[in-house]
């Protein structure tokens, strides 16, 4: 159930607010002041905030200015006076919405709704799952294509990455050098299965503390390699 925080000094606004939010499934949390405001704000989980402007306290332009340095959930400013919510709007604070009072409430419900499908897809769009690896010290994004060490970024070539992660993604399987090549080179590409021998070399600079005591990529001796889990 999404959550709503209602900032607004007058009761019964704010009281007709909750009872239209909550004919509609919304879990609805008020505020009479604007410090008491600022502080749920912060400190809980609201999906939206409906923000009075004139508040007892902290002011509604300094709560807006507040919550988005920390938070990017749809706030809609609401207010008494037109030419404040054009100075408002000017200002950038960064409300998503604006409504003069009065206003009826079946719209403040329709704007409550518009902005939390909008802010949900913008949600799950920024979060597509990065697809990542995390074995103890090492952490692949397959992604972004990038590699951590210890929390530490490095830098990899297309082959070694590829190479790495193939590994990383089959732990404990243990692959011919021959298995290597075909896995990860192309048929045609220039070299044979020497050139894994170096990959997996540069590999282990980046990867091992200690190349000669391999900790990641075990040479399995005859074999091939394996990633130890
Ligand atoms: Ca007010």
């Amino acid at each position: 159930m999404n959550r709503i925080l209602i900032i607004e000094d007058e009761e019964a606004i704010a009281e007709l607010e909750k009872d239209y939010l909550e004919l509609s499934d919304f879990e609805v949390c008020i505020k009479n002041n604007g410090t008491d405001g600022l502080d749920a704000a912060l400190s809980e989980n609201f999906d939206l905030i409906v923000l009075d402007l004139m508040l007892p306290g902290v002011d509604g332009f300094e709560i807006c200015k507040e919550v988005r340095e920390k938070k990017d959930i749809p706030i809609i400013m609401v207010s008494a006076k037109k030419e404040d919510i054009d100075k408002i709007r000017g200002l950038g604070l960064g409300a998503d919405d604006y409504m003069t009072k009065p206003f009826s409430p079946s719209e403040l419900v329709a704007r409550v709704k518009a902005h939390l499908a909008r802010y949900e897809r913008l949600v799950s769009s920024s979060t597509v799952s990065n697809d990542i690896i995390e074995i103890r010290g090492i952490k692949i994004d397959k992604t972004a294509r990038r590699v951590w060490i210890d929390g530490e970024e490095k830098a990899f070539t297309g082959k070694e990455f590829d190479l790495l992660t193939f590994l990383a993604e089959h732990p404990n399987h243990v692959y011919s050098k021959d298995e290597l090549f075909r896995e990860i080179w192309d048929m045609d590409s220039i070299g044979d299965i020497a050139t894994v021998t170096v990959h997996i070399k540069k590999i282990r600079e980046k990867v091992e503390y200690d190349s000669t005591n391999p900790q990641y990529i075990e040479t399995i001796w005859g074999v091939g390699y394996r990633f130890k889990v």
